[in-house]
């Protein structure tokens, strides 16, 4: 019924200039709110900085107004439901929420809230909504018609393909059963095609619409390098791009382990820069000061885990590094989100080598998931992988990722400096080549090491225990560095000539691709980075 509709759109475009004090909607956000208003399902893809919370926010509030009760939001992060609620009391909105950090006394006052029909959005964190007393609550309004929605934020978290499932989550399948009839939203920042399919399923959204805005995050520059030194290179890279009169710019640096986030917080400590450590083995407190430091103070550098960032919002964060390898784009995408949020020029900056992916397999090899399970991870290993040894434009890459095409985008490293290619075919080949005779002669593959040992003619103790000195490809790629074949070796494994099998231990061995390459049918280009390219295949014979 449009003239329903134009009605429903008008209250809401009301809540959103008297309340939030906002001009108009953004982008999808007055189709969504007028939807959910309405009582329509919705599935909410929306890029970070999107302006998600307004979607449920807006909605709750129309809704309570018009009698419908309270709009109950479930949300992992305590630190952003705090915010939320903060935000909400400050604009004359009766919101509250209930999670582990209250008191059993504050918990019963806002039990008496809810109960007595004064709370317009109630933030719950899942395992709290999931317990028999809230269940028995929220069962007893819905029975009275008093919840108006139900809002599902970071709703990727339901999924185990996500980068962040959380097992509460999965619980959630409960609400559809149990109160019918009530709006589900469920709003995510990323998912795939797998991710997204799973939400649906996992919270009965078939029959929801779907609202996809537009990933591209313009203002953030893609730069993906070759590790060598991977802290010498990040210290030029926030030198040279981030670096001012006053200092430097605010920015986060991602590690895969604590131990190294301790190291390079303490380096880059030393080497002047103002940064702090941040993972889930630091003290509460400490976590707590640094996260505040960070939200407060210009300038400082977090080096963190993935532990930190979900519901920071800092706007200013002027760039996201990482020193190791994210498992999927998904993760990757997500964290470098977290840069530009203001809509300034913001760099996301990723040093990855070969060992990253060796270490990814590797867990996930080690991980006691099931193998098809591990399958899809490898898969999503692999896809950012590609993205990470891509020779064009890494945004159209990572946005057809997320089912969406583009052009080449201007602002990413290989649009603005062009890697030059050459024909790398000979050369594949022989690694080719040498990986086969290798497991051949020796009924099992070898890791990537003794391979580049055997290409290069290195009679080591290894090489000669193995009698690998006699293989016919012992030495054809005497002519190139250890760096050349280690990057060609990657580019084989991001075009799936070569796998890296865990059987009996990061062994080599020949993939699908590897067969056209071997008979001529296929050509591989390889990339060369600017600083290398003089040296092509001189430099390690002189
Ligand atoms: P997300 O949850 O998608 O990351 P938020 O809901 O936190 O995004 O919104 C990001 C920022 O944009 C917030 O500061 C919010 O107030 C602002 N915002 C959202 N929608 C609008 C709008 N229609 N007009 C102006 N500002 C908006
Ligand atoms: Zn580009």
């Amino acid at each position: 019924d449009v003239a329903a509709g134009a009605e429903t759109l008008e209250a809401c475009v009301d809540v959103l200039q008297s309340v939030f004090g906002y001009e108009a909607f953004r982008g999808p956000q007055a189709q969504i709110v007028t939807h959910v208003c309405e009582g329509g399902d919705a599935l909410v893809l929306m890029p970070t900085g999107g302006g998600k919370s307004l979607c449920y926010q807006v909605p709750a509030i129309v809704r309570a107004q018009g009698g419908r009760g309270v709009a109950v939001v479930v949300s992992p992060l305590i630190a952003l439901m705090h915010d939320q609620v903060g935000a909400l009391t400050e604009a004359g909105v009766s919101a509250a929420y209930l999670n582990s950090s209250l008191s059993l006394e504050d918990a019963q006052r806002i039990e008496l809230q809810l109960r007595r029909g004064d709370l317009t959005l109630l933030y719950v964190a899942p395992e709290r909504l999931l317990t028999p007393r809230c269940q028995a609550m929220l069962e007893s309004l819905h029975e009275q018609g008093r919840l108006s929605l139900f809002a599902i934020d970071e709703a990727h978290c339901v999924s185990q393909w996500g980068h962040d499932f959380r097992p509460e989550y999965r619980e959630l399948a409960v609400l559809p059963e149990r109160f019918v009839g009530v709006p589900r939203i469920a709003l995510t920042a990323t998912a795939d095609a797998l991710t997204r399919a799973d939400i649906v399923e996992r919270l009965q959204l078939q029959d929801a619409r779907t609202f996809i805005s537009s990933f591209d995050r313009p203002n953030i520059r893609y730069q993906l390098v070759e590790k060598k030194d991977a802290t010498a290179q990040l210290q030029r890279f926030i030198r040279d791009e981030h670096a001012n009169a006053q200092g430097h710019d605010a920015g986060v640096v991602y590690c895969q382990s604590r131990r190294r986030v301790e190291e390079v917080a303490q380096m880059l400590q030393q080497a002047g820069f103002k940064a702090l450590p941040y993972h889930a083995g630091l003290d509460a407190a400490v976590r707590q000061n640094h996260q505040d430091r960070f939200l407060r103070e210009e300038g400082l550098i977090m080096v963190a885990t993935i532990a930190f960032g979900m519901g920071i919002d800092k706007p200013d964060v002027r760039f996201v590094a990482h020193l190791d390898m994210p498992k999927n784009i998904e993760g990757y995408y997500q964290e470098t989100g977290r840069a530009g949020r203001d809509g300034e020029p913001a760099n996301a900056w990723m040093a990855y080598g070969l060992q990253d992916v060796v270490n990814q397999r590797r867990m996930i090899d080690d991980s006691p998931a099931p193998d098809e399970f591990k399958q899809v991870l490898r898969g999503k290993l692999d896809a950012l992988l590609a993205l990470a040894e891509a020779s064009d434009c890494r945004r159209v890459r990572l946005l057809r990722y997320f089912g969406e095409e583009s052009q080449p985008c201007g602002n990413c490293d290989n649009c603005l400096n062009p890697p030059e290619l050459f024909d790398a075919t000979e050369p594949a080949r022989k690694l080719l080549s040498c990986i086969y005779r290798v497991q051949q002669a020796s009924g099992h593959g070898y890791g990537a090491g003794h391979i580049m040992d055997i290409l290069r003619g290195k009679a080591t103790e290894k090489v000669e225990a193995n009698g690998h000195q006699r293989l016919s490809t012992f030495g054809i790629g005497a002519d190139w560095s250890e760096t050349q074949w280690r990057a060609l070796l990657r580019q084989l494994i991001a075009i799936e000539a070569v796998r890296v099998d865990d059987a009996p231990y990061n062994t080599l061995h020949l993939s699908d691709g590897a067969r056209a390459i071997l008979k001529g049918e296929g050509e591989v280009r390889l990339r060369i980075q600017a600083e290398r390219a003089p040296s092509r295949s001189r430099s390690a014979r002189a």
